[in-house]
């Protein structure tokens, strides 16, 4: 398994040290530091930038680990190249867009330093290809995914893990090793562990977990990153998986990710229609017209129960459902009509 561990950002030259001493023991495979960090407002903490490049040669030659930090454009490849880097990751808002990624290949050319490339942010699985084939047209050799999740309305998560795009991305392209971000999908220490779970059980490569000497003091996300005692017990919780066989419990594993995915979905559905049936309400309300209308009521659920049928969906089961959403969807309706007449 392939371990990548360090914290979200380098904020000093000791907070980068105590860091690694503490994952020592752990014998991870990189040592990750945001220097540029991506934030989505000005004016917040935006990294150490080039000041932190040194530190980072210093802990490869200390630990003797590999080094990895984000690069976002050519100047940030060519620091890295300069300083020894063994990897570089791309981010999710970089991934997203096929200029800047075009730009970052080009700087690739003729070198062999590894890189990784996240998911974008939003859930296309064409980008997060295109990305990684751009990479291979310039030459690049060592490519890994980084599966971190994608930014969707509702979600328990801070970044929903949409488990069917990675898995298709392996299935497409089982030459590239894919790594599992739980840190960035939980958004919570509480978490990370199920995510890291799930990630190792579905056979993914590796993790990367955002580890700090002392997470309540991290600029960034601090929130999420791991201490020494926290990694330890979710190290040591880890599923064995042997990769070579196929085995069914890991098939279940990926069906009921999917499941979870699509239950998900299915409740942002749901709460999206209340929210449009608790504006119909206003308007109801504005123009004296009643809650119930049966008209309207007819002709939905006709056209649902025949959208039903071409799916092979039990008539039935599909009338009792929406049967349950009207009768929420009025009893809604009427607790706003009624509040707002008082
Ligand atoms: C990170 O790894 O700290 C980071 C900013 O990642 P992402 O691009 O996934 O948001
Ligand atoms: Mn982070």
């Amino acid at each position: 398994m392939i371990l990548l561990c360090g914290p979200c950002s380098a904020e000093s030259f000791e907070q980068l040290y105590s860091t690694a001493e503490i994952l020592q023991p752990f014998s991870i495979d990189y040592f990750r530091a945001g220097l540029w960090k991506p934030r989505t407002r000005p004016n917040g903490f935006e990294g150490v930038k080039e000041v932190g490049l040194a530190w980072m040669k210093q802990i490869k030659k200390d630990f003797q680990m590999k080094i990895v930090t984000e690069v976002a454009n050519p100047y940030m490849v060519e620091k890295c190249l300069e300083n020894d880097f063994d990897a570089i990751w791309i981010g999710a808002r970089t991934t997203q867009n096929p200029f800047i990624v075009e730009d970052i290949a080009t700087a690739l050319e003729g070198t062999d330093i590894h890189v990784m490339v996240k998911n974008p942010l939003n859930p296309d699985i064409k980008l997060w290809l295109g990305a990684i084939e751009r990479l291979e047209k310039s030459g690049v050799k060592h490519i890994m995914a980084i599966h971190r999740g994608f930014s969707l309305s509702y979600n328990r998560y801070r970044q929903s893990p949409l488990w069917r795009i990675p898995l298709e991305l392996k299935q497409l392209r089982n030459d590239i090793p894919i790594i599992c971000d739980p840190s960035h999908i939980a958004g919570t220490t509480e978490l990370v562990n199920e995510i890291a779970n799930t990630a190792i059980a579905t056979g993914f490569d590796g993790l990367m977990l955002e580890t700090h000497v002392n997470p309540q003091l991290a600029l960034t996300d601090a929130k999420q990153q791991l201490d020494k005692k926290q990694l330890k017990i979710l190290i040591d919780s880890l599923p064995i998986v042997n990769k070579n066989e196929k085995s069914e419990t890991k098939e279940l594993t990926m069906l009921r990710n999917q499941i979870d995915d699509i239950d998900d979905e299915i409740i942002q559905l749901l709460s999206d229609r209340m929210g449009i049936s608790k504006q119909i309400a206003y308007i109801k309300k504005s123009t004296n017209m009643s809650i119930f209308q049966i008209d309207r009521w007819k002709t939905l659920l006709d056209s649902i129960l025949k959208n039903a049928k071409t799916y092979d969906l039990d008539n039935d089961f599909v009338k009792e459902i929406y049967e349950i959403i009207h009768q929420e969807s009025i009893k809604q309706q009427n607790l706003i009509i009624t509040k707002s007449e008082r």
